[in-house]
This record gives structure tokens, sequence and C-alpha cells, in this order.
């Protein structure tokens, strides 16, 4: 993939279409999450309905609890990071652009206040009215 890279449909018809598939990807990776959610719910009790601390866990009840912790994070990351939605702020109807050293997709409009608010630290930062040492590889990924 490129370094930088926009994908950017103007077509309303065709809008809708690549919104109604992210917004169905999307269902499909929260009904996966749902899944992983619910065997972690049924960790927390006991066999008599008590519920029961991470500390009570058999070695292999903790190893499969840690395992989908894993694959849960692992699964609202992938979602995060896929063109489906923006990374920053989560909407999934927007044109994207993609950040290859994040190797995530940002929505425009964040790209735009993104870049922005780098390019406006920048000059404040160069005249010294800016002294915190700000996420400069973040702010510089996106231009
Ligand atoms: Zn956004």
């Amino acid at each position: 993939m490129k370094d930088k890279r926009i994908i950017s449909v103007k077509n309303p018809k065709l809008r809708k279409i690549r919104n109604e598939m992210r917004e169905v990807l999307l269902q499909a990776r929260d009904a996966e999450l749902d899944k992983i959610t619910y065997e972690m719910e049924l960790m927390e009790f006991d066999k008599d309905d008590n519920r029961i601390t991470i500390d009570d866990l058999t070695p292999s009840q903790l190893e499969r609890f840690r395992e989908l912790q894993h694959l849960k994070n692992e699964n609202r990351e992938i979602g995060r990071k896929s063109i489906c939605m923006c990374y920053n702020c989560g909407k999934p109807d927007q044109d994207m652009f993609y950040n290859y050293p994040y190797r995530a997709w940002f929505c425009v409009e964040c790209v735009k206040f993104l870049k922005k608010g780098h390019a406006k630290m920048k000059v404040k930062k160069a005249h010294g009215e800016y002294t915190c040492d700000p996420d400069d590889d973040f702010g510089q990924s996106f231009f």
C-alpha cells in the first residue's frame, strides 16, 4: 500500500453502498466481540453461580481467559484500524486517508483537523509559546 492514500467516493449511491458494506463488516466484528465477551462473562461465575475473581481460575482457565482478552483486543484493534471506521473519531461513513506509519485509516475531516492542529502547534513551539514536547511523529505523519 502507498505511504499515504485517500480513498474518496463522490457518487452518492456508491457512498451509500460503501457505508453499508462497512456497517456490515463492523457488525460482524461486533458479533465476534459479543461471543468473546459472553465466554469471558461465563468465566466470572463458578458452577454454583457464585461470582469469582481471576485469582480463582485454574491455570488452564486463566490461560483461556488471557487468550480471550488478547483475541478481544486484537479484534477491536483490527476494526479500529480498518477502512471501516476512522481510527481517531470512529466515524464509518467518511472518505478515508491511510496513514502508513500508524497502519490505520483516518477520515478526511480528522486529517484536516490533525494537520491544522499540528501546524498551529509547530508555530507556537517556534515562538516559544508551547513548551510541551508533543507527539511530532504522529502529527507529521499526516503530511
Ligand atoms: Zn475521523
